[in-house]
């Protein structure tokens, strides 16, 4: 039976595109998503990828979800920490409840989910994890602290939890993206995305797909020497 893979935040934007490039791949795919019914259902409609609501900022959530997820499907083999969001301001305007939001839903997602996925992938000596971070988290950004912090943190989480999973043939990595063709990026001013896109040598935005397609080799059975590493696709703009 082909393995089975999760990936959270996988109802829409880069993890649907993670989702889908899994399951082209033969994968099987279940996706977490946390308040759009809707469109969670129309993405499952049209993939015929089930999905599961629960929120990955919440252990307690993430449990009960995992175990739903596993009477239905089966033990997780392969999990994708995509699931995020961003709670933009300038420092000194920043709020405790913006820097714990994002903090939660970013990094200690990490914690939750894999805490839940882990005990199943040692004891079949196999797993797949990996985290979703950001080139942001790479470079630092204005009126990012939280979000730049919390991705920053994935780099670690990746590394530390990387060295721990090794013995158990578990692989640990992450991929970290530039500015994505999300719907997000459709609704930017024409005069930010140009600036954004400029930067870029390749003068385009990175496709859904693009990620799936690196996110599909780091989980392959041949890349299993690939731990603890990050995959930087940002259309070369981490050179300038
Ligand atoms: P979107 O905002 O398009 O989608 C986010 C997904 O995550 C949705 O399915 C959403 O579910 C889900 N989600 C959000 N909060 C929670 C939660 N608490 N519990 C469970 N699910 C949740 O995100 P993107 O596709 O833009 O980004 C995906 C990842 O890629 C993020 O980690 C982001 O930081 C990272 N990234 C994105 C870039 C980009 O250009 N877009 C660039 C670099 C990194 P629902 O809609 O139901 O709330």
């Amino acid at each position: 039976m082909p393995r089975l893979a999760l990936v959270t935040g996988g109802t829409r934007g880069i993890g649907a595109g993670i989702a889908r490039a899994l399951k082209e791949a033969g994968y099987r795919v279940v996706v977490n998503y946390f308040s759009a019914d809707a469109v969670a259902r129309d993405f499952e409609a049209a993939s015929g990828i089930p999905v599961f609501k629960w929120d990955v900022s919440d252990f307690d959530a993430c449990k009960a979800g995992i175990e739903d997820v596993r009477r239905q499907h089966g033990a997780v083999e392969i999990l994708i920490n995509n699931a995020g969001t961003v709670s933009d301001n300038k420092f000194e305007n920043m709020d405790e409840a913006q820097w714990h939001r994002v903090l939660r839903v970013n990094l200690d997602s990490l914690f939750h989910m894999c805490q839940q996925v882990y005990p199943d992938m040692m004891a079949n000596k196999w797993g797949r994890i990996v985290n979703i971070g950001s080139m942001n988290g790479q470079a630092g950004q204005l009126n990012q602290v939280n979000y730049v912090a919390a991705k920053s943190g994935m780099h670690g989480f990746t590394k530390a939890l990387a060295l721990e999973g090794a013995k158990h043939g578990i692989t640990v990595n992450t991929v970290a993206p530039g500015y994505v063709d999300t719907y997000l990026m459709r609704n930017m001013p024409e005069r930010i995305l140009a600036k954004i896109i400029g930067k870029s040598p390749i003068h385009r935005l990175g496709t859904e797909a693009e990620i799936g397609h690196a996110v599909t080799f780091l989980v392959d059975e041949k890349s299993a020497w690939t731990t603890g590493s990050t995959i930087t696709m940002n259309g070369g703009t981490h050179m300038y």
